[in-house]
């Protein structure tokens, strides 16, 4: 994090006039587990704002605290001016919000399940079909209206969920990790869509994933490890403090390779896992240095670009994913199988 004075857990550059959502040191705990950390963040006015954490990092637990189904322990999360703990009732009319779990109605068709929703916001009659018909129309369905929601794609579903978050005009759009188990053509769809939301209506648009290369399409990021926020930035300020290219060798014996590069060129060398890791400049020249200095003992060489991992892995001094989770992550969980 910058040196520049912290208010908070937040550099004071960071905080934002008028902001849509201000998160001010929320902490929460399930028992005596701790979730949220101290976290604080604030999002601009027709911002993509993307929360990035691996799983158990608190994204959930915030994300329930912001859509007001959920009082923190202590802080607060103020959007569009309402205390999310305080005033509930007035939020979750300005808010939409689009859960993880599915809560369209399968056996109902899409015009049915949104007319359910327009009357949860109490429109009715002529309003709410011209609103139907709208909404239908901006997430590609108007032509399934009446047709039940289980003869929908994944990614069809999806966009009726979305299409329930937004019937009400808010203001604020809360997504949790809307693109599990679509494809890739369809999870891109969506986030094509949250982009149009965002410059066309000027939607506000926080959005939760663990998904890197989703992170890279929001406008600014909060990352998430353990309930504690260890970044706040754009994806390309942040990749930016990583001086140079990154370079992962892999070798029988890490830690005293890291440490004899570190006798013999003096660079920054991290082990991660069973990786040597070394930011540079001229990774290239380095590289070759440093594979003519050790014949025979290192596996594997990349010289990559920086990306958010690398970021992650700057801040935690771990991976993004242990390889335990991501094993995990694509064999027990048959939504996860579809990424
Ligand atoms: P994420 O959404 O990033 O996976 P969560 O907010 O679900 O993270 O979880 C943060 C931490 O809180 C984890 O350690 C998790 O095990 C714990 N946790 C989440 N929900 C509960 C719960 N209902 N009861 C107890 N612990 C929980």
């Amino acid at each position: 994090m910058s040196a520049s004075t912290l208010v908070g857990s937040i550099p004071q550059e960071d905080l934002v006039d008028s902001p849509v959502i201000s998160v001010r040191d929320l902490v929460h705990r399930y028992d005596d587990r701790a979730a949220l950390n101290g976290v604080s963040f604030d999002v601009r006015p027709a911002e993509l704002f993307g929360l990035l954490g691996p799983n158990g990092s608190g994204k959930t637990t915030l994300f329930r605290i912001l859509s007001t189904l959920m009082v923190p322990v202590a802080g607060q999360a103020i959007i569009l001016g309402h205390d999310a703990a305080k005033e509930p009732s007035q939020l979750r009319r300005e808010i939409g919000v689009v859960f993880q779990a599915q809560s369209v109605d399968l056996k109902l068709t899409a015009s049915e399940n949104l007319q359910h929703q327009g009357h949860l916001y109490g429109l009715h009659g002529s309003a709410l079909r011209a609103r139907i018909k709208e909404i239908l129309e901006r997430v590609r369905l108007a032509d399934r209206a009446r047709d039940r929601a289980e003869t929908f794609s994944g990614g069809m579903q999806r966009r009726l969920e979305l299409a329930k978050g937004l019937l009400h005009g808010p203001r604020v759009l809360l997504l949790d990790e809307p693109t599990t188990g679509l494809d890739p053509g369809a999870r891109r769809d969506l986030w094509q869509y949250l982009s149009i939301l965002r410059d066309e209506e000027h939607v506000t648009v926080l959005v939760t994933t663990h998904l890197m290369e989703e992170a890279e399409r929001c406008d600014r990021l909060a990352i998430l490890n353990q309930g504690k926020l260890v970044a706040l930035g754009t994806p390309t300020e942040l990749k930016r403090e990583i001086g140079g290219d990154v370079i992962v060798l892999e070798a029988k014996d890490p830690e005293a390779l890291a440490m004899r590069i570190r006798a013999r060129f003096g660079a920054d060398v991290r082990v991660v896992g069973n990786q040597v890791r070394i930011e540079k400049d001229q990774a290239h020249r380095f590289v070759t240095n440093v594979v003519e200095a050790f014949p025979g003992e290192i596996d594997a060489v990349s010289i990559a670009k920086p990306s958010l991992e690398d970021v992650f892995i700057k801040r935690t001094g771990h991976r993004f994913w242990t390889e335990g989770a991501r094993t995990s992550e694509r064999t027990d969980n048959p939504r996860a199988r579809k990424h």
